[in-house]
């Protein structure tokens, strides 16, 4: 006998993750049900990609006007004083966010998709508690064929840091824009301190960053973090302290009592120094939103809170085996925080329900950049990391580049800033990994990141033709290089 469900797909969890495995469900013909927990859009598009990127905008229109030598070198002048309402820069970015999430919701519901606005508990693999927003008690119970868990992640505050919303806040209230401080503490020096760094040094503010590893950008391609420090940091109101950490942070008052922050040797742990600092934000991570969920019960142990998947985003229970049914996308599970990885997983969840047994994501052809000005990207391996696996695996690795100074429309715009840096394997021309540092960089990087999920080596890339004059031939640069046929 057939089991019958309510439906054949139950997402909890509206942000990009269930959004994208709904629209893809839809395609395959699921009856599909998304349980929004009252936020629909989630991280990405309420406190997340969206509205930082609207900040980012606006930041570099105001730091592109104010940087006169640039202008007058291409005959412009601005006549009187660059400036920006502070109140009008956050409704641009909060207006943006709500635009977004009516269109998310709106293409749930057009593609007959149910958007319910509850918050999901699991009762079983296959049987989701509906829970309203704020409240515990479940008003009903539905079933699914399957389930994908889709719930996110929020900031996380290191014990000692004291966060009030004002003067220490994270991401969630910085993108609100309530002020502009004078001088701002980052602590935490990924992706997300780098983008505010960017914000706050275009709008006037002095930046501090505390960073607990040894270099600024730990995470990033050790050459590109170098080119990162000559041009975001050095030119700018910034400096840093490296191989500390902030153990106390106690919030103020604006304008009247100054954030006190306690920093320690990450190592020794004896202290270094004590700052006052008019703000602080905290950017040191996430972690994972599955509070509540009853995973336990069902035999999962949760890793820091993250869930465990396998490659096909099955959730493990505790031995280790898959529970039929019940899958987790996104920044739940922890693999890759990023919006578009979180809905290749839903994409890739849907086509695993379908059947649709040969394909695999190929996680490590998902590109990330850093929205700053100029962008960093990357897809594939750092230098340090394919240099360790040539050793390992006994193959020659090879390294070209391209840069932004030769490059026709990057000096027509006067942004000549850059390089784009391919990396590959000597024997069979595989790339294994590509960081750019320039404008649009975020955009080149598909370069590779198509080339490497589609398996070209740089030998047949070298031959792609590009269009004159774009930032694309920065890439052609880098590919023609590395297959040897260098033109500079
Ligand atoms: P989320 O988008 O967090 O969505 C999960 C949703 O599930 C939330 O609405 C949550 O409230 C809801 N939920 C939780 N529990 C339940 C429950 N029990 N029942 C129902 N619903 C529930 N990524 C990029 O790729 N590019 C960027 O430029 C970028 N910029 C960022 C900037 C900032 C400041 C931040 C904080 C993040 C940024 N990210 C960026 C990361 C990106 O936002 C996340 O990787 C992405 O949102 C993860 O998607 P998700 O669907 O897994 O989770």
């Amino acid at each position: 006998v057939q089991a019958t469900y309510d439906y054949d797909l139950v997402i909890i969890g509206a942000g990009v993750g269930g959004h994208g495995a709904a629209l893809h469900a839809r395609s395959r013909g699921l009856k599909t049900a998304v349980l929004t927990g009252g936020d629909a859009g989630g991280t990405c598009v309420n406190r997340g990609c969206v509205p930082s990127k609207a900040l980012l905008a606006a930041a570099g229109k105001v730091r592109e006007l104010r940087t006169v030598e640039r202008l007058q070198a291409m005959g412009i002048s601005v006549r009187g004083q660059v400036d920006y309402d502070r109140q009008a820069v956050s409704n641009h970015a909060n207006s943006l966010a709500s635009r977004v999430r009516g269109n998310l919701v709106q293409s749930l519901r057009g593609l007959g998709v149910d958007v319910l606005d509850a918050r999901g508990a699991l009762v079983a693999p296959q049987k989701v508690e509906l829970l309203k927003p704020r409240e515990r008690t479940g008003e009903r119970v539905v079933t699914a064929r399957d389930v994908v868990i889709a719930t996110g992640s929020v900031p996380a505050v290191p014990p000692g840091i004291q966060v009030d919303g004002k003067t220490v806040f994270t991401s969630d209230d910085a993108l609100k824009l309530e002020w502009v401080p004078e001088w701002i503490a980052i602590i935490g020096s990924g992706y997300i301190g780098l983008e505010f760094s960017d914000v706050y040094t275009a709008l006037g503010s002095e930046v501090t960053f505390i960073e607990a590893a040894p270099k600024l950008m730990p995470s990033f391609d050790a050459e590109i973090s170098r080119y990162a420090e000559r041009l975001l940091i050095s030119p700018r109101p910034v400096d840093a302290y490296t191989g500390v950490l902030a153990t106390k942070v106690v919030p103020g008052i604006p304008g009247q009592k100054p954030v006190h922050i306690e920093l320690v040797n990450a190592e020794t742990k004896a202290p270094v120094e004590v700052l006052q600092v008019d703000a602080a934000l905290v950017a040191t991570g996430r972690r994972p939103y599955t509070d509540g969920l009853g995973l336990e019960k069902l035999g999962v142990r949760l890793n820091k809170g993250f869930v465990p998947v396998d490659d096909h985003m099955r959730v493990l229970d505790e031995t280790g085996a898959p529970i039929e049914h019940l899958y987790c996308i996104g920044d739940a599970n922890g693999k890759l925080m990023l919006a578009h990885a979180a809905s290749a997983q839903g994409i890739s969840v849907v086509e695993h329900i379908a059947g649709n047994t040969s394909y695999r994501l190929r996680m490590e052809c998902i590109p990330a950049a850093c929205f700053t000005h100029p962008e960093i990207s990357m897809v594939g391996f750092t230098e340090e990391q394919a240099r360790a696996i040539a050793e390992r695996e006994r193959f020659e690795l090879g390294k070209a580049l391209g840069h932004f100074r030769a490059n026709s429309k990057a000096l027509a715009e006067n942004h000549a800033e850059g390089i784009a840096k391919v990396l590959f394997r000597k024997d069979t021309g595989e790339l294994l990994g590509m960081h750019i540092i320039g404008m649009h960089a975020a955009d080149l990087i598909h370069e590779a990141a198509n080339a490497m999920q589609t398996g070209i080596p740089v030998h047949k890339l070298a031959f792609a033709v590009h269009t004159h004059p774009t930032l694309s031939e920065i890439c052609d640069e880098a590919f023609k290089a590395a297959a040897g046929m260098a033109a500079h």
